[in-house]
């Protein structure tokens, strides 16, 4: 089932590691496929040079089985949570990816001080409480937190990106991870100011209707 995107699939996942985002077998991909409404997701710990198309499972909105010999990823409940309760979502992505996850840690948002922050998610990047892993609490908690941004950090855990396709969330956790690791660099050196919120819509709009191709 669903050759085109299991290969897609797959492929985003080895974006996770060629961008320093993931150790080991942390982290998962999933995305939706919008004919027939079931998800592919990540086989738990699975290590990332070992996945290959037809480790992915597809399950449906409920967690049912649909096609897979392995189990699926442990955040399974809590991305089909957030495919349930937010029908613009086509893709999620997590990560643990290090300057992103220390903010996490500390229970500290990342303010808006980049224009990068301001193009690509429209302002501060939220923090969300602290969830066990397993069920749909982390995706309730998500949820909860994360308004109109594509990004949350997770409370002692991690980072969670939604987009309107799969390689959209990637997108945003790359950009996160960048974000988290030139803000940390700036508040060694000084006292960063924030975006004025006026201009951090002026840029997001620019970036979001004008800019690139
Ligand atoms: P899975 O390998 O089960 O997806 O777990 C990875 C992870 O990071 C859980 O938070």
């Amino acid at each position: 089932m669903l050759e085109a995107l299991r290969e897609e699939l797959h492929q985003l996942h080895l974006e996770l590691p060629r961008h320093n985002l993931v150790a080991w077998t942390s982290g998962n991909i999933s995305a939706r496929d919008r004919e027939t409404g079931c998800v592919l997701i990540k086989p738990s710990g699975v290590r990332y040079e070992a996945l290959r198309p037809e480790h992915m499972v597809v399950v449906d909105l409920d967690g049912r089985l649909i096609e897979g010999h392995l189990k699926p990823s442990s955040d399974t409940a809590s991305h089909l949570y957030i495919y349930r309760h937010r029908p613009d979502v086509g893709g999620i992505v997590h990560t643990h990816s290090t300057y992103a996850t220390a903010f996490a840690a500390a229970n500290r948002p990342i303010p808006c001080y980049l224009t990068a922050m301001a193009d690509e998610f429209g302002g501060p990047i939220p923090v969300g409480g602290f969830a066990l892993i397993g069920g749909e609490t982390i995706g309730r908690v998500v949820l909860e937190s994360i308004g109109s941004s594509p990004a949350i950090l997770l409370k002692n855990h991690g980072v969670f990106t939604l987009g309107p396709t799969a390689e959209a969330a990637v997108k945003a956790a790359v950009m996160v991870e960048d974000v988290a690791r030139t803000t940390w660099l700036a508040l060694q050196i000084g006292r960063p100011d924030e975006i004025a919120p006026d201009d951090i819509a002026k840029l997001h709009h620019r970036y979001t209707h004008v800019y690139g191709q």
